[in-house]
């Protein structure tokens, strides 16, 4: 019998599992993939020794010390600062959207204290702007709109922008100055030997069983689980007794190349329609400081697909949050499960915000704050 049987690898079933294991619970791990990480998981090229993110390209950022003091006790980071540039209309921009791309879209020389009334003088005004198209156009105007995020969005979602959540594009910040890091949190890099290290020290002596799918033998897992968490898809978890949630999937196409440096930067977003991928990926840029064996770079692009056996980032249109309303009612129904991350909370989710939900969860459970010993509160996220 266990205290947890924790379903998924990821980084909330491993954060969470590491904790109850400190706080001397008895707990097991079980994960569907033959891998452990979840979608952070990573591996090193043998050929080019160039750290691959095998599901899309993770970096590590985040607003909270508490979580980058949490994060950097399993590793060491490196300094990298997420830089990304968009191609659009055959030109190059650096994003997010900034004085740069603005002056260079307009072919004007605006500061910082111009640029604002300039927008607004493109900006239709939107009261409460009801869907992504309408808060993008508020923030940018439609110019920007159109050159920078429309195509790209309908091809990163397969769905018309304006049925899209306005949250999905305050991710992006907009700013009045030429600073162009792509995230505003204080504390970013990436973890030295990449992810998968990581998870295989959280996971350190906790029992493990991977190519484990729970649904196969749920009532087995639940019957040997004082407590379950489960971190896999909800709708999955009901048996899509309410429907099927809506998710957007990423296929990628991996080119190795005998060159040092194919695009010159980690990530080459292209916003245009017509091209087929939405960014191209060369991951040897998020790490400057590693020896790469030369020549010889990767290169990933990546085309956003349906593929519900690989659920990526929730949509969340209208149907799909009445659906999740109703899956969230059955959850609160569920006797000794806890549901928790990305797939089991159908919500976007940066992986600091998966930690600091993993660590609030054991603290609420256990009522031990789990930072304690390290003198710092997850309370205050
Ligand atoms: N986005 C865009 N153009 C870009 C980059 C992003 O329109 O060049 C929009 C798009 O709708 C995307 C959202 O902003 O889904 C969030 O982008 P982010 O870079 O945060 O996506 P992620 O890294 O999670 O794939």
């Amino acid at each position: 019998m266990y205290d947890f049987v924790v379903v998924g690898a990821g980084f909330l079933g491993a954060v969470f599992a590491h904790e109850v294991k400190k706080a001397g619970k008895k707990v097991l791990v079980i994960e569907k993939r033959d891998h452990i990480g979840g979608n952070c998981y990573s591996y090193d090229n043998p050929g080019t020794n160039i750290n691959i993110h095998k599901y899309g390209p993770h970096i590590f950022h985040t607003p909270s010390k508490n979580i980058w003091d949490y994060i950097n006790s399993f590793a060491d980071f490196n300094q990298y600062q997420h830089r990304v540039l968009t191609t659009a209309g055959g030109k190059i921009y650096p994003l997010p959207i900034n004085l740069a791309p603005i002056n260079q879209s307009y072919n004007l020389t605006l500061t910082p204290g111009e640029v604002r009334a300039f927008l607004e003088s493109k900006t239709p005004a939107v009261s409460s702007p009801k869907n992504l198209e309408e808060k993008a156009i508020s923030l940018i105007g439609k110019d920007l709109y159109e050159a920078f995020v429309k195509g790209y969005t309908i091809k990163q979602w397969g769905c018309d922008p304006r049925d899209l959540p306005a949250e999905v594009i305050t991710r992006l910040p907009v700013r009045t100055s030429y600073y162009d890091v792509y995230y505003n949190d204080d504390y970013q890099g990436m973890p030295v030997g990449g992810y998968t290290p990581i998870f295989e020290k959280m996971l350190k002596d906790i029992p493990l069983e991977l190519k484990t799918d729970f649904l196969v033998k749920r009532d087995y897992w639940r019957s040997v689980a004082r407590t379950l968490v489960y971190t896999g898809p909800i709708d999955r978890y009901f048996n899509y007794h309410y429907g099927k949630l809506r998710w957007r999937s990423v296929r990628f196409e991996i080119e190795k190349m005998p060159l040092e440096d194919y695009q010159g930067i980690s990530v080459m977003n292209y916003a245009d329609h017509e091209v087929p991928y939405t960014r191209i990926i060369e991951p040897k840029h998020f790490y400057r400081e590693r020896a790469h064996l030369s020549p010889g770079t990767i290169v990933i692009r990546e085309y956003p697909c349906d593929d519900p056996s690989e659920p990526y980032y929730p949509v969340g249109l209208e149907a799909d949050r009445e659906t999740l309303a109703k899956y969230q009612h059955a959850q609160s129904q569920e006797k000794d499960v806890i549901f928790g991350g990305r797939l089991a909370e159908y919500k976007y989710y940066d992986m600091d915000k998966v930690i600091s939900r993993a660590l609030q969860q054991v603290e609420e459970l256990l009522g031990v704050d789990p930072m304690a010993d390290r003198s710092i509160s997850v309370s205050q996220e």
